[in-house]
């Protein structure tokens, strides 16, 4: 994902993207990405910054935390920086830049995008994936789906284990 930065106008230019997450060598444990990641981004050039803003965007397979079942993960992640082209690259060693900022040389004729795209995925991926926020996860206990059926452990023998549990508090305040 190149930008060409030889072609780029003050009053601004638009970018699309659209490539596999093979290709961007994007991966995450116990993620899937079956279709391309797409990239929209609109760059302004001012001076020696070039202002960037966009959006990434792919849909997911993902496992859910509670009821480990495949499910469609939409992402929408936001990019913004700004790259500083400065004539002099001293000092311009990777970990120079910032969060904000990507400072490359003035000599520099293409910006490529991946990193920036590939952190706005990964970075967005949620820790604990849930299917939907009323997802029901497994019976701790025969470990049946509870989104698909209920079983005969609940909410019986939950109940009772927390009656044992509250007869031990009990004693333990007597
Ligand atoms: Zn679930
Ligand atoms: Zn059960």
């Amino acid at each position: 994902m190149k930008i060409d930065i030889r072609q780029l106008k003050p009053e601004g230019n638009d970018f699309h993207f659209s490539e596999s997450a093979e290709e961007m060598e994007i991966a995450a444990d116990g993620v899937k990405f079956p279709s391309p990641i797409e990239v929209d981004i609109t760059t302004v050039l001012t001076g020696d910054e070039i202002i960037c803003q966009g959006e990434v965007y792919n849909t997911v397979e993902i496992e859910c935390s509670r009821c480990l079942d495949i499910f469609d993960l939409p992402i929408n992640s936001r990019l913004q920086f700004v790259i500083q082209m400065l004539d002099s690259p001293v000092g311009l060693e990777n970990g120079e830049d910032d969060d904000d900022y990507e400072v490359i040389p003035k000599t520099q004729t293409v910006f490529d995008i991946s990193n920036r795209v590939r952190d706005a995925i990964v970075l967005n991926l949620p820790l604990k994936p849930l299917c939907g926020e009323e997802c029901r996860g497994l019976c701790p206990m025969c470990g049946v789906n509870l989104n698909e059926r209920d079983c005969e452990c609940t909410p019986d023998k939950a109940d009772e284990r927390w009656d044992a549990l509250k007869d031990i508090f009990d004693e333990e305040l007597d």
